[in-house]
C-alpha cells in the first residue's frame, strides 16, 4: 500500500481520520494554525484536542471560478463541529443548491488530492453529507 501523507498538519489519518485543533488552556478558543498567543484572551498555552468528526454546515459558497487545475464548481463551507468552526469543502455530493443547504449534517471525509512520482498519496479532507 502506498504511503499516505496528510495535506495539512492538523489532519490525522490514524486510527480514524480526524482533525486536531490547538485549544487555549485559558479560554478554550480553538485554532488550526500555530499561534504564539490566543486571539481571544492572549493566553500563551495551548493543548491539542481532537475535533468532532461530524457537524453542521453553517455557511457555504459554491465556487465556480478557481485557479487552473482546480475542478469547479466546488462547495467551500464552514462547518460547526460540536462547537469548533472548521473551514472545509463539502464533497461527495453534487455542488448545487439542491444538494447543499445550511444546517445539513456532514461528517469528515478524506480524499486523495495528489500522488507523487514515488506513489505517495497526499490526503486532504472535506465534509460529506451524512446519510448518503
Ligand atoms: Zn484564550
Amino acid at each position: 500500500m502506498a504511503d499516505r501523507i496528510p495535506l495539512v498538519d492538523y489532519l490525522v489519518l490514524e486510527p480514524e481520520p480526524h482533525l486536531i485543533a490547538h485549544e487555549c488552556t485559558s479560554c478554550g478558543a480553538r485554532f488550526f494554525d500555530r499561534r504564539n498567543a490566543c486571539a481571544s484572551c492572549f493566553g500563551m498555552k495551548f493543548r491539542d484536542v481532537a475535533v468532532a468528526t461530524t457537524g453542521e454546515l453553517r455557511a457555504f459558497t459554491i465556487v465556480s471560478l478557481a485557479a487552473p487545475g482546480i475542478p469547479v464548481p466546488f462547495v467551500a463551507g464552514v462547518i460547526d463541529c460540536d462547537g469548533t468552526s472548521v473551514r472545509g469543502n463539502v464533497i461527495n455530493t453534487d455542488p448545487d443548491p439542491d444538494h447543499v443547504h445550511l444546517g445539513m449534517k456532514v461528517r469528515l471525509a478524506t480524499q486523495v488530492v495528489g500522488t507523487d512520482s514515488a506513489g505517495t498519496e497526499a490526503i486532504g479532507f472535506g465534509f460529506e453529507p451524512v446519510g448518503k
